[in-house]
């Protein structure tokens, strides 16, 4: 692989060759990363990063775009028939900003956004005082009850009702249930705001049937590519047509300059591949896998928050072994399995402590396992959190897991 950057630049090709290698031997555990298909590779490292295209398809601020414009019409039309939607912009670089330009396309600065509390499943995008959102916008929260650890739609709705958000934002990065569309519609509708639903975590299992769909419910729907969805790193924002002239300005010129025209034909390679009947399969794949994952370590004496998922993804509660989530991360790494820690709700320790590990299985499914190898991959997370930090005990399970993940292809490396 990569023999001319070999001769040429040998530092980036080691290191990218060591990062293969990584891929390879390590169980990928982090709930929003995945392997990209060798047809979506191809396309985003084709020669479409030299073409400058700024505008959109037949509306080009250039010259030489009559193929820039086939690959983004492609990437638009597939995905509208994907999701069922009117309109898609395709160009955001990422989540980050195509929630920036979503804000934008709606909102005046200062106005109000409801977003779901970051502690407790939301993005940095969604509030949080480091990001623009949080400087741009006054945002109030919603949170998770404390008992079932699932959305508390009542406080959402009283929230709503007293703070009159112009906006409401839904979606997560760290919650583990299906989220109810249709109540944030009626909501919203209620008190007249705007609804966006940023469907990042998800969009795969949109895609691929099994997590409801947001379409029939939000104003406008913002994800990244690069998740469950398995293509490049970027992101969409779908809309109704009455928005999509205001998010096509608000991420060009506004928020953005050229788009990146490979990395659009890559989306649309990714939006074709989604379509299919095998990922319909795969989605289920990675949601049986979650729960069977979380039934094991449940069996374990793990405490999983809110008792399990319906998706790709679970957060683990760690104190109940006496380990704070920063050590569970540190000591599955150690052993080649490859999480983050995440704070649950009301976590007691501060966001760089924790007391919990989020698990997702998108990338695990992505290479062929399946529910008895999700027993497999309890086991090793089970004996690595009981090692007590024992450098031995974990280098003999890092030994086992690369043998384990050494029978299953990687897409993109060893597979298609
Ligand atoms: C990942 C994620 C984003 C941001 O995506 P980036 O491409 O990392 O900027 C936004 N919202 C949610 C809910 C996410 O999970």
């Amino acid at each position: 692989m990569h023999e001319i950057l070999a001769t040429q630049d040998p530092e980036i090709a080691a290191a990218i060759a060591d990062d293969i290698r990584r891929q390879t031997d390590e169980i990928n555990l982090i709930a929003s990363e995945n392997y990209a298909s060798s047809a979506v590779l191809e396309a985003t490292g084709s020669v479409l990063t030299n073409k400058y295209a700024e505008g959109y398809p037949g509306r080009r601020y250039y010259a030489g775009c009559e193929n820039a414009d086939t690959v983004e019409t492609l990437a638009i039309d597939r995905v509208n028939a994907l999701f069922g939607t009117e309109a898609a912009n395709v160009q955001s670089h990422s989540g980050s900003q195509a929630n920036m330009a979503a804000y934008f396309a709606t909102l005046t600065p200062g106005d109000r956004i409801l977003g779901m509390q970051l502690d407790q499943g939301g993005h940095l995008t969604h509030g949080s005082p480091v990001n623009f959102s949080g400087k741009l916008y006054e945002f109030a929260s919603y949170g998770v009850l404390r008992e079932e650890e699932t959305i508390d739609y009542e406080a959402m709705a009283t929230t709503a009702r007293e703070f009159k958000p112009a906006l409401i934002v839904t979606g997560a990065t760290a919650y583990s249930r299906i989220i109810d569309f249709a109540r944030f519609r009626e909501i919203s509708d209620e008190v007249g705001a705007v609804l966006l639903v940023d469907m990042a975590h998800i969009a795969g299992l949109i895609a691929g049937g099994v997590h409801p769909s947001p379409a029939p419910y939000a104003d406008l729907i913002t994800s990244t590519t690069h998740k469950t969805l398995r293509g490049p790193r970027g992101a969409i924002i779908l809309s109704r047509r009455s928005f999509a002239r205001k998010v096509n300005s608000a991420v060009f010129p506004n928020s953005q300059g050229g788009p990146m025209v490979h990395a659009i034909a890559a989306k649309a390679v990714a939006f074709a591949e989604a379509a299919t009947p095998g990922f319909k399969d795969y989605a289920a794949a990675i949601v049986a896998n979650a729960q069977a994952l979380a039934g094991a370590l449940a069996g374990g004496g793990l405490r999983i928050v809110s008792g399990g998922t319906d998706n790709h993804l679970m957060l683990v509660d760690v104190s109940t072994r006496d380990i704070t989530g920063q050590e569970a991360e540190d000591t599955l790494r150690a052993a080649g399995i490859i999480a983050n820690k995440n704070a649950i709700p009301f976590d007691p320790l501060p966001p760089r402590v924790t007391s919990g590990l989020r698990l997702g299985t998108p990338a695990v499914t992505s290479r062929g396992m399946g529910q008895a190898d999700m027993d497999t991959i309890a086991g090793f997370i089970l004996e690595a959190l009981d090692a007590g930090g024992g450098d031995s005990a974990l280098a003999s399970i890092r030994s086992r897991v690369k043998r384990f993940t050494s029978a299953f292809s990687v897409p993109g490396i060893s597979g298609s």
